[in-house]
């Protein structure tokens, strides 16, 4: 059986029906001027439904409400789901601008094609992003917030009202939007790690490289345990040998060495690949530090930090762009990198030269901005 159904739908243009009950200026900027991340939504949403035999139809803006699914739906009994994280930003002209969606487009097909879910054109990806941001402009928080933006997750999930474990025929992709605030109001600070050595994130050959629902539903627990040893994060080491340091449970790990290199975990197909590392990677390399891709053992980790030759630890995302790592804590010990309070000089620097070309203050010359 196809699983990767051709694209069909040749249309990306969505229909809008703007919602007559939109919330009131007065309402928005009180939403903006404390945004609640991921708990309050803009006025609308995109959706584009599909199904195998009619591939991708009627894509929509519509008033951001519940969908009404069947209990029978896929998504609820096996998981089939997918999603993305991105952001919209407000440059001080006021423009408003994502950061290379055609990045998150690609991640999302990867995904889709190892959950058997449709691939998704990826003009369908960027259109509903452009016209649902359009609508909603007055979501964006104001270039006068920081590094406030406006949050953007697009999902696909599996709607065909049938048991059964077999790919759907049926799927509806949407996207939703919450306004986000700065991530450290009170300044970058660094947080403490757990090391999860009962339970692992991915193995070779499963969905690690996906961003699917399910890898998530798996990191709860050891989040749990993280959170009860008073760490703010979790790290996952490698099925196999329980030795390679893979990522955060939703973030990517840099390691930077006092001669100014810097290591990160190579792709093995069992780590998400970030958009933030990829592109902190080209950054880096640009300001010359020279940038190792490779497998990183945790004794590295812990040797590095007690020699003092790792002099910073940092993990990046969309959502925080950069977070210093100051504790790594496991079973019977922790060790610091650095003080294990102040942020480093390259996590510094790399951080604003990023946060500079998301929010227009540095010049695109890589074409990132859209
Ligand atoms: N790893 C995981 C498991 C994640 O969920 C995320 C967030 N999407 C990342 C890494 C960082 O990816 P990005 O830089 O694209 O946000």
């Amino acid at each position: 059986m196809s699983t990767q159904s051709t694209p069909q739908s040749a249309d990306p243009q969505f229909r809008v029906d703007e919602r007559p009950d939109r919330a009131s200026g007065e309402r928005v900027a009180q939403v903006l001027a404390k945004p609640a991340f991921g708990a309050v939504f803009t006025d609308h949403m995109a959706l584009v439904d599909w199904s195998r035999a009619g591939g991708w139809v009627d894509p929509r803006i519509v008033a951001y409400g519940p969908l009404q699914l069947d209990p029978s739906a896929a998504v609820f009994h096996y998981g089939q789901e997918i999603f993305e994280g991105m952001k919209a930003y407000r440059h001080a002209d006021g423009s408003v601008w994502t950061f290379r969606p055609d990045q998150n487009a690609a991640r999302f097909n990867r995904s889709a094609a190892r959950l058997a879910l449709p691939q998704l054109p990826e003009e369908l990806f960027v259109e509903a992003i452009r016209s649902l941001v359009t609508v909603d402009q007055a979501w964006v928080p104001g270039a006068d917030q920081g590094e406030a933006s406006l949050y953007l997750r697009p999902y696909m999930i599996a709607t065909e009202p049938a048991l059964g474990v077999r790919p759907s025929n049926q799927a509806i992709f949407g996207v939703i939007a919450s306004p986000a605030g700065e991530y450290f109001p009170g300044g970058l600070k660094p947080v403490s790690i757990w090391l999860s050595e009962d339970y692992v994130r991915a193995a070779p050959g499963g969905t690690g490289g996906a961003k699917c629902g399910g890898n998530y539903a798996a990191s709860l627990a050891p989040m749990a345990e993280g959170l009860e040893q008073g760490c703010d994060q979790v790290a996952f080491l490698d099925a196999i040998e329980q030795k390679w340091v893979e990522e955060l449970g939703g973030m990517n790990l840099f390691f930077v060495y006092r001669d100014g290199s810097i290591v990160t975990p190579e792709l093995t197909g069992t780590i998400l690949e970030g958009v933030t590392r990829g592109s902190l990677i080209e950054l880096a390399k640009e300001r010359g530090h020279d940038v190792i891709e490779r497998k990183y053992s945790i004794d590295e980790w812990r040797d590095g930090a007690a020699s003092g030759d790792l002099v910073e630890v940092f993990a990046c995302g969309t959502a925080a762009v950069i977070t210093p790592v100051g504790t790594l804590k496991w079973r019977g010990g922790e060790v610091a990198v650095g003080d294990g309070e102040s942020v480093g000089e390259v996590a510094a620097d790399l951080r604003r030269t990023l946060l500079d070309i998301q929010y227009g203050r540095a010049d695109d010359t890589r074409g990132w901005v859209h």
